[in-house]
């Protein structure tokens, strides 16, 4: 019997890794796991899975840069041709600003970069990849879905990351739109928002991040860790969810909450 494959992009580190781990732990998927540069880290997450799954799932690494046509086009073939389907695309990786600078003073360069990776790479990673999803003979007991990483920058102003923010809005339209395209074919889109989490992204600003957590910043009072975004990922793979799709996880420890 065929196992359902995930492919996770950004998945070497961070909250991809969470993701791939968590995963892997269930034993249910076989994972791509997609990398841009850092293959050493994407070796290491593959022999974590491994270990993880006891080696009853295939895990495979393929590198590409989300934010190029060729290269998108080069991991789908390569998911397809290694797996020979695809059931879940997770479309995680993304990139901060190199600076943070103010939105009166921030460059189109980064603009641009940030558009590329974060919004504009996923838009149509999503656009191929369901085609390639609804190739695939659909599995009884699993899902097909696609999973978006967004961030409570979907909805919260920071005028020294303006660019990062319009992407992940962009981002939430996305999951809306292709929510409302892919219902029918039985393709569920979600989005996970997550809070602050401790990887690479947040090492920059981990004193000024520790500050608030530690002056109460979330009703849930500690840093978010890449398995928290995994454990979501997993309840949604696993078929926790029929009967939503377009559907939003706040995984941020109650950051979203407005409190008085
Ligand atoms: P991270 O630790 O910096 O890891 C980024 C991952 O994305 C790495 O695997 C990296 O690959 C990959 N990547 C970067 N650019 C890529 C590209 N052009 N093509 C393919 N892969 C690429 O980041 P993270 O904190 O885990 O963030 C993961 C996602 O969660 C991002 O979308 C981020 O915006 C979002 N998020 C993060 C937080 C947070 O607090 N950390 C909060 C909300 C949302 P290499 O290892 O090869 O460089």
């Amino acid at each position: 019997m065929s196992a359902p494959v995930a492919l996770i992009t950004g998945a070497s580190r961070g909250i991809g890794r969470g993701i791939a781990l968590a995963l892997a732990a269930e034993a249910t998927h076989e994972i791509a796991i997609n990398f841009a540069g850092n293959e050493k880290a994407a070796l290491e997450c593959r022999d974590l899975c491994l270990a993880a799954n006891g080696g009853r799932q295939r895990v495979e690494i393929v590198q590409a840069d989300i934010s190029l046509a060729a290269d998108r086009a080069r991991m789908l073939a390569f998911v397809q041709a290694t797996f020979g389907r695809l059931d879940v695309l997770v479309n995680n990786a993304g990139i901060a600003p190199d600076v943070r600078a103010d939105i009166l003073e921030a460059s189109e360069a980064s603009f641009d970069r940030l558009i590329g990776v974060n919004l504009k790479g996923p838009y149509f990673l999503t656009q191929a990849a369901a085609k390639l999803m609804l190739a695939t003979p659909a599995l009884a007991a699993f899902p097909k879905a696609v999973i978006n990483v967004t961030s409570i920058s979907a909805f919260t102003a920071s005028v020294n990351r303006g660019d990062y923010c319009v992407a992940k809005a962009g981002l939430a339209m996305m999951t809306k739109l292709y929510a409302a395209r892919l219902g029918a074919e039985g393709i569920g889109v979600f989005e996970i928002q997550p809070g602050v989490i401790e990887t690479d992204m947040t090492g920059p600003v981990k004193a000024k991040y520790d500050a608030l957590f530690a002056g109460g910043f979330t009703p849930i009072p500690r840093w978010g860790q890449p398995a928290d975004i995994g454990r979501a990922v997993v309840a949604i793979a696993r078929g926790g969810f029929p009967y939503s799709t377009g559907q939003v996880f706040n995984v941020d420890g109650g950051f979203h909450l407005r409190t008085l």
